[in-house]
């Protein structure tokens, strides 16, 4: 028997309590039951989206969230904003292509953070800006963006939304909804819900549902009112996830009890002495210093050493499962989760192996800093 441990940025690892909701059997959507279920978990949703707005919950992977936001939101032709910096934002532009959308193309490096002064001079430059869209936390940079600043900026413009992808942002950083003036901001089941993959959900604002109102772009599966009109009788338009509804249950609750502040400074720690402990072992921080979010630890793959094989090595040998890089930084670099259901000890493990993994693949270093960095920040004001 090997052990496994998955430490990516999503799929997360499920909590014992939530697969064994999830295994009761499956009961009808038409019901009393189910109803009380989903009525609790829109109310949970907003709990950690922190939004008195509606929210709305589809049976999709988190990309579906994210077509829905734009197929609601604008028309053929309009002009839209979009801040990249890693792949999600990539693919925020590819939707909008899809969708015969005009995009001002503001295209940073993966280790840059998105400048909001570029947001205001071009919502300056062209008036006619319906949306500005953004990815809050970049998962395949780890790369934190301000999507506070640009929330201030938008805010003054009333014909404008803001899109904010914060996948893996809700849960593990800051992310105040209604207080930064976000119109749509968009989670998903496998990351900071502690679920398994197949569930999205969004916010929409006042603002989001007066471009809703003025949008002609085509949409069935993901149109927002018909998930609305039946959110307000407890219910969804379409056949839902059952199981995954009765599972987010639980893990909001967990959420809850342990109470958001916390839970996001659960992941600024594991976040710290990951870092700490990279750093110890002289790996690189991919993230740059004024932009590191809490849900991913990227790292550059040290020189000399065939990043494929730490990961290939950790997975196989050691039974650890971590990220590698994406696109261009495919081999370049490692990405170490620690997102959703996750404590000091996973982190202790993750980095344990990957000093066992560096030295099988003949990296040159002192064995034991790694862990010795991550324990230091775990016992600072413990006493
Ligand atoms: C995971 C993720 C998504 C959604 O990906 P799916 O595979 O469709 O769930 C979108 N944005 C970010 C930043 C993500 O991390």
């Amino acid at each position: 028997m090997q052990k496994k441990y998955l430490m990516t940025p999503g799929p997360t690892p499920v909590p014992a309590e939530v697969l064994l909701a999830m295994a009761a059997p499956i009961i009808h959507h038409r019901t009393p039951d189910f109803s009380a279920a989903f009525a609790e978990s829109i109310s949970g949703l907003k709990y950690v989206l922190q939004t008195e707005g509606d929210v709305l919950l589809f049976a999709s992977s988190g990309t579906g969230a994210m077509e829905s936001a734009i197929a609601n939101s604008f028309c053929p032709g309009d002009t839209v904003i979009v801040c990249r910096n890693g792949k999600f934002g990539d693919r925020q532009k590819q939707i909008c292509e899809t969708y015969g959308l005009r995009v001002i193309d503001l295209r940073y490096e993966w280790t840059q953070v998105v400048d909001p002064a570029d947001v205001a001079k071009a919502l300056e430059e062209d008036p006619d800006v319906r949306g500005v869209i953004v990815t809050q936390s970049e998962t395949s940079s780890g790369v934190l963006n301000d999507v506070r600043a640009i929330g201030g900026l938008v805010r003054g413009c009333p014909d404008t939304v803001l899109i904010v992808d914060s996948i893996t942002g809700i849960g593990a950083v800051e992310c105040k909804t209604d207080e930064w003036g976000l119109d749509v901001v968009m989670t998903g089941s496998q990351k900071g819900l502690m679920l398994p993959p197949g569930l999205a959900a969004c916010s929409v604002s006042e603002k989001a549902w007066r471009a809703y109102e003025r949008s002609t772009l085509p949409k069935f599966y993901f149109d927002w009112k018909r998930y609305q009109s039946n959110v307000l009788k407890d219910t969804t338009p379409f056949t839902p996830a059952v199981t995954l509804v009765l599972g987010l249950n639980v893990a909001l609750r967990m959420i809850r009890e342990e109470g958001l502040e916390a839970v996001i400074a659960r992941h600024a720690r594991l976040a710290g002495a990951a870092r700490a402990g990279c750093e110890a072992l002289g790996l690189k921080l991919f993230a740059p210093l004024e932009g590191r979010g809490n849900a991913v630890t990227p790292v550059w793959v040290p020189d000399g050493v065939d990043g494929k094989a730490i990961v290939k090595t950790l997975k196989d040998k050691h039974g650890v499962t971590i990220a590698g890089g994406q696109d261009d930084y495919a081999g370049r670099i490692l990405r170490i989760g620690h997102l959703g259901y996750f404590g000091d000890f996973d982190i202790i493990t993750t980095l344990a192996a990957l000093e066992m993994t560096l030295a099988e693949l003949g990296y040159d270093f002192e064995a034991g800093l790694g862990i010795k960095a991550a324990e230091a920040i775990f016992m600072e004001g413990q006493g």
